[in-house]
């Protein structure tokens, strides 16, 4: 998928590809070019830390007269090594400040857990269903990753609602978390364009990473509920442009979103189906039948699928849990209903 789409200008938006080594394929950058006579150079997102994406970066300005050593602002829609990968190397080499939302995690311990935060895990997830072996399994993806950031410090934490003084082209900050709990989205009122990062993805429905609570007994997020809660914020915008962290840019939010509520309709009802043949089952049978040839290969992309979507019918009041020795199973109260969750939007 690398370089399919290309550096593409959008009046004073301009698209850089990078490769990022995972299976999403390339991630969009995002330059903010200065107006005339200005010098602030804003990049939202920065690819991979790995001397290839460096590369396209520097190729991409390029093509407009810039370099990075020339960007005076970095703004990241969230924490994940393919948005901020080379934050810290570009601050070191431009001096810019990296602003990104409060409750961002850049730091080492959030891909590689301490033994204590492990050993955490273990337990949680097999509860769920997954042993030993299987947690390694899920968590394999994490050596790679290991390899392509370095660890950042945010200059400014940005809350909901925060403005972004950038000249002729003031972006308001929204909090828009699911995909992950700092992810936010930035709106240019006056124009209409959004930087959606991860939260809107015209190819792919994106992922809700599951929520591990920091202490055994903290409470854990339901992300495809919050994610939804958070798309129904961004649903009134009157959005002329959206420019996503994967995939081409596209026009209507509105469409899309509507299309990710069908698609979850769906998942729901074949998992209210699932639990009705079989019985109560734990989160990782679930995926099993739902997953059948992918679930071994892409475990913590499916079990966190399997929980978002567990945890929407118990919100529902559609399934309910039960706890027997070690694990934790989901048993169906009824099926739901059609339009029932979304409503008639959906
Ligand atoms: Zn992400």
């Amino acid at each position: 998928m690398s370089g399919e789409l290309g550096v593409k200008q959008y009046g004073r938006v301009v698209r850089i590809p990078s490769p990022t080594g995972f299976s999403v394929g390339d991630i969009n950058s995002y330059v903010i070019l200065p107006p005339e006579g200005s010098e602030q150079l804003v990049l939202i997102d920065t690819g991979v830390g790995s001397q290839t994406a460096w590369d396209a970066l520097q190729a991409g300005l390029g093509q407009f007269g810039y370099r990075v050593e020339d960007i005076r602002l970095l703004l990241l829609t969230h924490g994940h090594t393919d948005h901020f990968g080379q934050a810290t190397r570009i601050r070191e080499v431009s001096g810019c400040e990296v602003w990104g939302h409060e409750a961002i995690d850049m730091t080492v311990s959030r891909y590689l857990p301490s033994a204590e935060d492990e050993a955490r895990e273990r337990v949680f997830l097999r509860r769920l269903g997954l042993d030993d072996a299987l947690y390694d399994k899920a968590y394999a993806y994490r050596s790679y990753i290991a390899d392509v950031y370095t660890p950042c410090e945010p200059d400014r934490l940005l809350a909901d609602g925060d403005r972004i003084a950038v000249e002729d082209f003031e972006l308001e900050t929204i909090h828009t978390p699911g995909h992950c709990p700092e992810e936010v989205v930035y709106w240019q009122p006056d124009s209409r364009q959004m930087f959606s990062g991860d939260h809107l993805l015209p190819d792919i429905t994106p992922v809700c990473l599951l929520h591990i609570p920091a202490t055994p007994d903290g409470v854990r997020t339901h992300a495809l509920t919050q994610y939804y809660q958070s798309a129904d914020k961004i649903l009134p915008l009157d959005v002329r442009t959206v420019y996503p962290s994967h995939g081409d840019v596209f026009r209507d939010h509105r469409e899309l979103i509507a299309g990710y509520k069908l698609s979850t309709d769906r998942r729901l009802l074949k998992i209210a189906r699932i639990l009705e043949q079989h019985g109560a089952l734990t989160p990782l049978e679930v995926g099993q039948y739902l997953f059948p040839k992918a679930w071994e290969a892409q475990l913590y992309a499916v079990i966190s699928e399997v929980m978002g979507h567990l945890d929407m019918l118990l919100d529902y009041a559609m399934v309910e849990t039960e706890e027997r020795g070690e694990l934790l199973r989901y048993r169906l109260l009824r099926v739901p209903g059609p339009g029932e969750i979304f409503g008639a939007a959906a």
